[in-house]
């Protein structure tokens, strides 16, 4: 699978991805990250990203012609089933199935915004709008960055075992977080490690972790199993 990012700061990218899991899919050809200069597709003297916005207001607005330009120059690059998203924090929140959806596509087309965002007209040249999350980042990078995270360890064989996906958070329908974790020593500062972990009864560890899986969902996203969303603020 093939991911192609377009961006005012390619430099930002590189360190993320080339680390882990993600550098190993790369360095294995199992996926391609091509970052790309936004400012490589503009076409006045200025390499000029970003104009005043129409109407007044604070800020700049990102012009849509280095982002036409940039998608029309890349396309050929890919395979025939490539999508182009626009990150955006006005977009339809990230799932895990999306990213399970993607990664069965040849590859994604990646726009990230700055400023005050990108001119509206962008959409008439994306397939989808995606935000990661509702809050307002200073541009697109970093979800940029997850995106791919999140889709390329669901391309087969990126994750050597598949076992320990289906029992990650977000799996299973999306209903259920991952059981608790725990690795030696036994006991640390007086907190000792769930003895059923420790005593290789795997019927029992099953159940046990399912157990565990439901209770923290039922705690910290009761909104998963259709239950009142609490205020979880967290300060609680
Ligand atoms: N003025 C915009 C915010 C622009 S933030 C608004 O009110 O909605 C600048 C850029 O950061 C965006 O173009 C987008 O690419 C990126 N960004 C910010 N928050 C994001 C989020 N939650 N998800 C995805 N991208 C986001």
């Amino acid at each position: 699978m093939r991911f192609d990012i377009l961006t005012i700061f390619p430099e930002s990218l590189p360190g993320l991805l080339s680390v882990g899991i993600i550098g190993q899919a790369q360095e294995a050809g199992q996926i391609e990250v091509h970052i790309h200069d936004l400012r490589d597709f503009t076409d006045d003297p200025h390499r000029a990203v970003d104009d005043r916005p129409y109407g007044g207001g604070a800020g700049m607005v990102m012009k849509v012609e280095p982002f036409v330009r940039g998608i029309e120059a890349i396309r050929p690059e890919c395979g025939p089933n490539t999508r182009t998203v626009l990150l955006s924090p006005q977009g339809r929140l990230l799932r895990q199935r999306d990213a399970q959806r993607w990664a069965a596509l040849d590859g994604l087309i990646l726009l990230c915004g700055r400023y005050e965002g990108i001119d509206e007209r962008i959409l008439h040249f994306v397939d989808e709008e995606i935000s990661i999350g509702d809050y307002v980042l200073t541009g697109g990078e970093t979800a940029a960055a997850i995106v791919v995270e999140a889709t390329a360890r669901m391309t087969p064989g990126v994750v050597g075992r598949f076992d320990s996906i289906e029992s990650d958070s977000f799996y299973d329908e999306e209903k259920r977080l991952g059981a608790p974790q725990y690795t030696r020593p036994p006991v640390f500062r007086g907190l000792a490690v769930p003895e059923v972990l420790q005593a290789g009864d795997h019927a029992r560890i099953k159940a046990y972790r399912e157990a565990e899986a439901w209770k923290k969902t039922a705690r910290n996203r009761p909104d998963l199993l259709g239950l009142d969303l609490e205020e979880t603020t967290g300060d609680g």
